[in-house]
This record gives C-alpha cells, structure tokens and sequence, in this order.
C-alpha cells in the first residue's frame, strides 16, 4: 500500500456513530484504500461501508460549480433530476452570484417576516465546527430558533428522556464497556447492520461469557450469540420493559441504597407498575412471562449490567416513554456509574452526538443549554452582539407543516437531505416546493437539491479538516486527504460566506479558530483545546483537566440535574399512532442495511457498496409471502395512507410474520414515501417504525 499510494492521512470514518479511526492512501488526487487505525473505538477494525464505501468522494456526479434556479424553471413537486438533465432547470453560476443570491433571498424574507419566516438544516455529516457556525448564522443572522438536524429523526426521544431523568443526553459509557460487564442489553437495535465495529465488542464480550439479552420485533444475527432473544410484538416496548420494572420492584431486586442516595421517582414507579405483571403483559407484548422475570432477574442482579439502544427504541409516539423505562431500569439497580454498566443510545450518524452538542437543536446553545434562560441567552447576545429568539425553535417536522401553513418562507439547508429523510414524502416534497427560496449547500445533487433556488457545492468529509464526536463522547479529527473537486468549497468557508453578506462580519482563521470560539461556550470541552487533540489524536469528554484523560465512565457520584439525583418518570402504555386494520392489514417498519448508509447519498455513489445492495428491496417473512400469493424477487407495490412505491420482494425469516421492512437508503423507491410523520410528544420525532401498510404484486 505504501508503495502504491502517494500518501497516507490520519483520520476518522465518515460514516456512522462508531468513529473508526482511519488511515486513508491517496494516489493521484483520489482515495484508493482505507484502512483501520488503532482508534479506542476500533483498534484498527473496520467494517464494510469504512473500508470500501470512499469512491463517493471522486464521483462523476459531484457537484462542482454553483448553481442558480432558470428564472423559467418550475418547482414542481414530481421533479426528478439527474447529473444528465440538471441543467434543463438550474444554470451554473460564478461563486459571487450563487452566494449574493443565496443571501439576498433569504434576507429578503427576513426582512419581511422577521425569524419567522426563515428555517435552517444543519448536518450530522458535518464537523462540529460547521454544526457550531450552522446554528450561530441562523441564531445570530435571523434572530430565530428553527434551526435543527436529523437528531430529530434519531435519538430526539433519547435525548429528552436522558435530559430528564439523568441530566445530560449523552452516553454515561462507551460501548467498549461491554468488555467489563457480565449482563448487556441491546434493544431496538442492530448494531451487526448499523454500528458493525461496536457489534464486534458486544459479540466478543458475549463470547467471553457475558450474558446477552437482545430485544428486536425483527430477528437478527445478534441474535445466534444471545442467551435470551426476545422478538416482542413491534410497537409493545413499554409493555415489555414495565413488566421487567414490575419484576424489579415485586422481587424486591432493586437497589435501596442506591436508590435513598441517589434518585426520585421510585415510590410512583412502584404504584406506576403494579398492574404490568409479567403474566398481564405476555398477551400484549408476546413475550412468556417466564421469560420476563428471568431478563429482570439477570439484568438486575447481575453485578454490571448495561443497556444499549437504538432507533427500534427511540422513532415510537411513545419513543420517550421507552427511553424513561431503560432509565427506570439502570436508576432502580443501580446498573450507572461503575465500569460495565450505563445507558448507550447508539448514534446513527458520525457527528450526531457533536452536532448535537454543538447546539444544532432549536432548544438549546452549545453543551444543551436552554434558549429560553435568560442568563444563558444574555451570555450569547454579548457574545453575538444581536438580540435573540427568547423562545424554543421548530422542529424537523414542524418546519415542513409550518412551510405549508404559510409561516416559514425561506431555508438553508447545509448537508441534509429531507427529501428522503423526513417522513410522509409527499408532504415534505411539497413543502420544500412551496418555499420562496431554498439555499442547499451539499456534494450531490440530491432529492432536496432539485427543489432549490441556490446550490451551493460543498466539501465532503475527506477534504476538510474538522472535529468529529462518536457515540463514546470521543473528539476526534477529521483531516483533508484529497482535493475538492472544481470550484466545491469547505461547508465552513461557505456559512461564513453567507454570514459576511447578511453583513454578520465574521472573520475565523481557519478551522482550529472555530473550534476555540466553540469551545469557549462549552463546559463539556473545557480542557480539550485544538493543541490537544492535535497531540492526542482522541479525547473523550469530559475531562477534569488539560492533562488528565477523558471520563469514559458518567455519573458515578451525582448526576448534573439541579439536586444531583437521577428521576425516574413512570410511563403507561400509548398505542402507535395507526395500528394495522382491513385495508392495511401489516405492519411496516424501516431502517437502514449494512451497505447502505441513510439516504443512500453516499453509499449509493460507492461502487463496491452498490453492487452488494444495488436494488429497493421489501422484505418479509416467507409465510406471508406464500400466503398473499407472491412470488420471491417479484416486483410488489407497498402502500400506505400516505402513498405507495414499487421495489422487488425479498424473503426474510427473521421478519416476524404480519410485519415488513423496507429500508430507506433507496431513491428509485423511497420508503419515506410510506411512514408516519406523527411524533413523540416529547422529543418530536417521527414513528418510523410502525405504521399500517399493505403489498400486492405490481
Ligand atoms: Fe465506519 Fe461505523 Fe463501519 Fe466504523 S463501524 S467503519 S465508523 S461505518
């Protein structure tokens, strides 16, 4: 390899939460191979979309000069672009022009309807640097709260929980805690797919001999190295997880000192969930009631137990209400704080968790501060020099309703890709028609791009220099290995951009001095300067100081909550919102698969990725399949209120029966044609993972 290549750069995965470090060889201006580094979240492995999934970033179909909307152009929602037709409805543009009328446009409707009327999408692709400037420009430069990510479409629900009930919505340990606890739980998610690095810790701990405990309405290879394997009817989390604390409770496994010292709540837990016995909850949940009280006994007795989450928990209505029972869990055991146990909600994307905190949340400034605090907002007004929005923002969702209800007239939108990530498509589709002006600032000319006014091409993650935050807390850089293509700019040097012509006069040398200023508002990276990580590669937040390593393990002590004790919010149980009937008789659930990546904007575009998975595929158990009278690997169409799409049908014993799974990485059919866009009350994220769906042969 070395031979091979010209060079070899240290970096970070631009894919999932993991942060697999990463070597990259470059040869003529182009990654030609990616290798593992000895990273603490990886010791040098690598999955599959990490090691091949890096031609993306010399795809033909990178955007590479600016682009304005054709005055005679119309924004029609049924729009479909390609690399081949683009320039039927945008022209190229000089960077001057792209960026005056990116500005112009969106200051015009600032001008006219004040914060109100403007929204802005930031990404978790992005550097913490981009995710910290993204929200100051949309705080600083339209007085306005509606400035948001796809966290909404994640952990939203998780991150409200943990807020309230431990104070802080990041992980209390890494996932490598595995290797010290003697009980895991993994719920409603599939890290072999989703996280395959930290699956790798998980199985290897399992084998080792620490018991295992997954829980998934879907089967899935986890499974094979479980000691229990609890396919639970989709939909019945809290039905499950209260009876499991009921078993806690009655069997007196809890916890009474750590409880006395450290959390409130438990006495209206104990009267919460006196009704949820296992025997009451089987027929709901479809779990035995046996096998309830021997996971609740194992977790809770088990000397370190830690649970582990994803998106099966958090994309519910009830999604926070999930979260508050795995909190119940660990607060009334005592499973937080110590080597081997803790709460992880797995992050999805490589920068979820430091876009997060970065304060790309319409709730909160940097480290989830709150906007509506008078004090922290005063600190931010002399610091940005501007009176700012004194109320909370809206959400993902929110914004697309808020679009059609006449309110928000103009985005920006730096990295994302609603138009395949947000739910019920047809409605997001036409909300990103209908606004007055549309800024998208992104590598591809994705499905959100073709609504524009202004595209603006950006840098992707293997040409610029920026910090990352993995699901462990770890800050890790992220550095250029190859060159932009054409006239492509850093996503940082474009919202600085904007920013300058909204007449925001900013001036940042460079990257390192963003991260400073960001680093100036956050408590979290206190002791983690630039230099720092320079040195050290990795630092885990928190650290106590600028010489001692990070905390990996939260909480021991206190939690950061006003009293510093932990609260337990009992729950009951609430329905999803459309439960399956006679015209929609099945259960549709979605996600993602191994080789593909979210939307699919990357791995879709890398050509080892592609081959594997090159095709929109439904899948479901081999029992429906016969007994609808379809046929394997024939085209089917699936349905929903909310629309229908077209894609070849797979077998998947691991799908329950009565239920399917489509995944949503696919343009040709995307699934978010099909879900749900009600949300959690709490954390306001869609229930992508139930709805009521039907399939016939197409
Ligand atoms: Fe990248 Fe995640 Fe795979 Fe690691 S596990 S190589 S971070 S996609």
């Amino acid at each position: 390899r070395e031979v091979y290549a010209d060079k070899t750069i240290d970096s970070v995965c631009p894919f999932c939460g993991v942060g697999c470090l990463t070597s990259v060889s470059v040869k003529d201006g182009k990654v030609v191979s990616v290798e593992g580094r000895n990273g603490p979240a990886n010791e040098n492995r690598l999955c599959v979309k990490g090691r091949f999934g890096f031609d993306y970033v010399s795809s033909p179909e990178r955007l590479t000069k600016p682009l304005v909307r054709r005055d005679d152009a119309p924004k029609d929602v049924g729009i479909s672009l390609t690399i081949d037709n683009y320039l039927e409805v945008f022209r190229e543009a000089s960077w001057d022009e792209a960026l005056d009328r990116a500005a112009i446009g969106l200051k015009a409707t600032f001008e006219t309807k004040g914060g109100a009327g403007i929204a802005g999408f930031g990404s978790a692709k992005g550097s913490n640097e981009e995710a910290y400037l993204f929200q100051k420009l949309i705080r600083q430069g339209f007085q306005t709260n509606n400035v948001d990510h796809c966290t909404r479409l994640c952990h939203a629900s998780s991150v409200a929980a943990l807020m309230e009930g431990i104070g802080s919505g990041a992980v209390t340990a890494p996932f490598n805690a595995a290797e010290d606890a003697d009980c895991m739980i993994v719920i409603g998610a599939r890290p072999e797919q989703n996280h395959p690095v930290a699956a790798t810790y998980i199985k290897q701990a399992a084998k080792n001999g620490t018991k295992l405990i997954v829980m998934d309405p879907r089967g899935q290879g986890l499974m094979r190295h479980a000691d229990y394997g609890l396919k639970f009817k989709p939909g019945t989390d809290v039905a499950m997880l209260n009876a499991i604390l009921n078993v806690i409770v009655t069997e007196k496994l809890y916890d009474e000192q750590y409880i006395a010292a450290h959390v409130d709540g438990f006495e209206a837990l104990k009267e919460k969930i006196q009704d949820f016995t296992p025997e009451a909850m089987e027929p709901v949940c479809g779990i035995d009631a046996g096998t309830l009280r021997e996971v609740a006994r194992l977790y809770a007795t088990s000397p370190r137990s830690i649970i582990y989450w994803g998106m099966g928990v958090s994309q519910h209505v009830h999604g926070t209400d999930n979260v508050r029972c795995l909190i119940a869990m660990a607060l009334t055991t005592g499973q937080i704080g110590r080597p081997g146990t803790g709460l992880h909600p797995l992050r999805g994307q490589n920068n979820v968790q430091g876009a997060s905190d970065a304060g790309l949340i319409p709730m909160v400034f940097p480290d989830y501060r709150s906007v509506e605090n008078v004090d922290i907002r005063a600190e931010y007004e002399d610091a940005w020099g501007r009176t700012l929005d004194p109320v909370r923002g809206l959400t993902v969702v929110e914004i697309m309703d808020d679009i059609l209800a006449g309110g928000i007239e103009a985005m920006y939108i730096q990295g994302e890709n609603p138009a395949m990530s947000d739910p019920d498509q047809n409605h997001a589709r036409k909300a990103l028609s209908s606004l007055k002006h549309l800024v998208v600032q992104d590598i591809f000319l994705t499905e959100t791009a073709w609504h524009a006014d202004v595209i603006l091409p950006a840098s992707a993650h293997a040409e610029k220099l920026g910090t990352y935050t993995n699901t462990n807390r770890q800050v890790q850089i992220g550095r250029p290995c190859v060159p932009m293509p054409g006239e492509a700019r850093a996503d940082w040097e474009l919202i600085i951009a904007i920013a300058n012509r909204l007449g925001l006069d900013w001036s940042y040398d460079g990257v390192p001095a963003i991260y400073e200023e960001m680093r100036s508002h956050m408590a979290s990276i206190q002791n983690i300067s630039w230099e720092r990580l320079e040195r050290e590669g990795t630092v885990t937040y928190p650290a106590d100081s600028p010489d001692k390593p990070g905390n990996e393990i939260l909480f021991g002590q206190s939690f950061p909550t006003a009293d510093g004790r932990g609260k337990i919010v009992p729950t009951d149980l609430v329905p999803p919102d459309e439960t399956p009937d006679a015209d929609f008789p099945m259960v549709l659930t979605t996600g993602r698969m191994l080789e593909h990546w979210h939307t699919g904007a990357m791995t879709r575009r890398a050509a080892v990725l592609d081959a594997i998975e090159p095709e929109p595929v439904v899948s479901m158990n081999p029992r429906d399949i016969k007994l609808q009278g379809l046929e394997i690997g024939q085209q089917v169409t699936v349905e929903t209120r909310r629309g229908a799409i077209t894609l070849t049908l797979r077998a998947d014993r691991d799908v329950s029966t009565g239920m399917m799974f489509v995944p949503f990485c696919f343009y040709e059919a995307p699934a978010n044609f099909l879900t749900n866009p009600q949300l959690d009350p709490f954390g306001k994220i869609p229930e992508f993972k139930f709805c009521a769906a039907r399939i016939s042969a197409a």
